[in-house]
């Protein structure tokens, strides 16, 4: 099969594309993601939350191209695939000149998420690593973090079948920033997950695309095998639940309103203690 731009031959199917184009293709629609939801303005600091995995490394490889990014990676403390993950971000960013952090649940005074084994441990996870990234990121404009179309179909589907529509409102391309938090941007968003690994793969970015072994438990990953049959069924199927929630619910410039701050942490709270101080209270 020969590259439908400029009949070398193909390494990647639906669009047929060459190695060179499929790269140049890959990274200007990063750019252009960039450019129409105005995720990265003028002087903004920017840290990029990573975890070592394929997106993460994927999206320093490319805004570090144009971009003074510093890179900041939570250890939630998952034996067996956090320290691989780790290991491979270390190298690539010495590889790259890129200032890494590095900072862990004992930091926030949370247990490694093993020592909880929580029933739920995405949940768990998710707090206390957003409350991480929260903290650490202190000084910076923004954080980008690698979510792709995947993943943001999900999180819609996520919300609408539990009837949590009022949390849509903290999706989309770029959360505004919030009396001291950062302002969080997804680069990917327009990127579907099969193209990041492809971009890894063609790139030679090292990564052993190893799955969190917790992930099977989680409801994320019951939507995302539905999602993925749905695509195959009706392709365009994630990029057009994204492109309609754009429409409906997205409202870039309004902050999320938090009726009071929580008296442990003084973060945004809807209650005394917020998610992530209950569960370091509760596991201490
Ligand atoms: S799959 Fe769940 S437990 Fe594993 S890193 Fe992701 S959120 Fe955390
Ligand atoms: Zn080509
Ligand atoms: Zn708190």
């Amino acid at each position: 099969m020969q590259c439908s731009t400029c009949n070398e031959k193909a390494v990647i199917t639906h669009p047929a594309r060459c190695k060179t184009c499929f790269i140049h293709g890959f990274e200007e629609r990063v750019w252009n993601t960039i450019e129409r939801f105005s995720l990265i303005r003028p002087e903004e600091r920017i840290c990029v939350a990573a975890s070592g995995g394929k997106d993460s490394l994927a999206l320093l490889e490319i805004l570090h191209t144009r971009y003074d990014v510093h890179a900041l990676c939570v250890d939630e403390g998952i034996a067996g695939y956090r320290d691989q993950t780790i290991d491979d971000l270390k190298t690539f960013c010495e590889q790259r000149s890129i200032p890494l952090k590095l900072v862990s649940f004992a930091d926030l005074g949370a247990q490694r998420l093993d020592a909880q084994n929580p029933d739920h441990p995405c949940s768990v996870c998710g707090v206390l690593r957003r409350k991480a990234l929260m903290d650490y990121s202190q000084g910076y404009d923004v954080i980008a973090t690698g979510h792709n179309l995947d993943d943001e179909a999900q999180s819609i589907l996520m919300n609408l079948l539990r009837n949590q529509t009022h949390l849509l409102e903290r999706l989309g391309p770029r959360t505004p920033a919030q009396e001291g938090i950062a302002a969080r941007i997804k680069p990917f968003y327009t990127t579907p997950e099969r193209e990041v690994r492809a971009y890894c793969l063609l790139k030679g970015i090292t990564t052993n695309f190893s799955e969190c072994p917790n992930v099977v438990k989680s409801f994320r990953w019951k939507v995302g095998e539905a999602l993925n049959d749905m695509e195959v069924g009706r392709p365009g199927a994630k990029l057009a639940i994204v492109e309609n929630f754009l429409k409906k619910y997205y409202r870039p410039q309004q902050a999320i309103a938090s009726s009071q701050t929580c008296t442990r942490c003084a973060g945004p709270s809807s209650h005394e203690l917020c998610r992530a101080c209950r569960l370091i209270v509760v596991n201490n």
